[in-house]
């Protein structure tokens, strides 16, 4: 009997289904991995914005998780809103104590409308506790910048940031060059702890990203659940990303989602 590959989404949830869980179910299944979350927060929300975060309680959290190792040990697993200390503390002694493989952590702080999904103290505790097991860790220049504590223009710049977050345990890095500036091209730069590798990309012009980040983590933990090596799953979710991006949905007035079966 063939086993099938299983990935687990740790995120918070979007009502409008254009980000966090709903964005990484979607994901899952259209790379062929079977989906599984455990929710860290519910969000009201749509395309307009965040109206409203609630944290589920950490025991909560805890018995999600628990019953995920207890039946249906994941392959690889993705780290979306985490929302507080607490809760990076309590999923980092989890996957440690459980020596989950395989983990995407995505380092998601801030909204596109500007909505906090990371507490401003939970930073050094994502730094400590959840970064040293990330195999593959996924910011955004922003999201680098408050890691490292450095500005981020250059390719210099990009490069040594990726190596301190390798300083600080994650075993590769993507930093996403989608905030790069808007005449060039949005090239990631990952690090595999030995080497940098650049991956050009097409800067694609749309209001309709909602969810970009979830996703693209989201599809790296697909594919490592399927047994890609860590550069082939980088360059498919890339590949996957940028055709969610290019086929918008025209859903909502505000910042679409991006298309999860373009
Ligand atoms: N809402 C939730 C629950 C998320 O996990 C995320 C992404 O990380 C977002 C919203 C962010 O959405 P956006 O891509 O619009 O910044």
């Amino acid at each position: 009997m063939l086993k099938t590959p299983k990935a687990l989404t740790v995120a918070g949830s979007d009502s409008g289904g254009g980000a966090g869980i709903q964005a990484d179910l979607k994901t899952f299944q259209e790379l062929g991995a079977y989906g599984m979350s455990v929710i860290t927060a519910v969000t009201a929300q749509n395309t307009l914005g965040v109206q409203g975060i609630h944290p589920v309680p950490v025991e909560m959290i805890l018995k999600q998780l628990n019953s995920i190792e207890e039946d249906l040990r994941p392959e690889a697993l993705k780290t979306g809103m985490l929302f507080s200390a607490e809760i990076i503390e309590a999923v980092s002694r989890h996957i440690r104590k459980y020596e989950w493989k395989n983990v995407v952590v995505d380092p998601v702080m801030i909204a596109k409308g500007g909505a906090d999904l990371l507490r401003r103290d939970a930073v050094e505790a994502l730094k400590k506790q959840l970064i040293p097991l990330a195999s593959i860790l996924t910011p955004n220049i922003p999201e680098a910048e408050q890691l490292t504590g450095r500005s981020i223009s250059t390719k210099q710049d990009r490069e040594d940031a990726a190596k301190f977050l390798h300083d600080l345990g994650a075993g590769m890095i993507v930093i996403k060059g989608g905030h790069l500036s808007h005449d060039k091209a949005p090239v990631d730069l990952f690090y595999d702890g030995e080497q940098m590798h650049e991956l050009e990309g097409r800067r694609i012009d749309t209001p309709q990203t909602h969810g970009t980040g979830c996703t693209f983590a989201a599809a790296i933990a697909a594919e490592l659940a399927l047994g890609k090596t860590p550069i082939h799953a980088v360059k498919t979710a890339k590949t996957f990303i940028q055709e969610a991006i290019s086929h918008p949905l025209h859903i909502g007035s505000g910042h679409g989602p991006t298309n999860h079966w373009a």
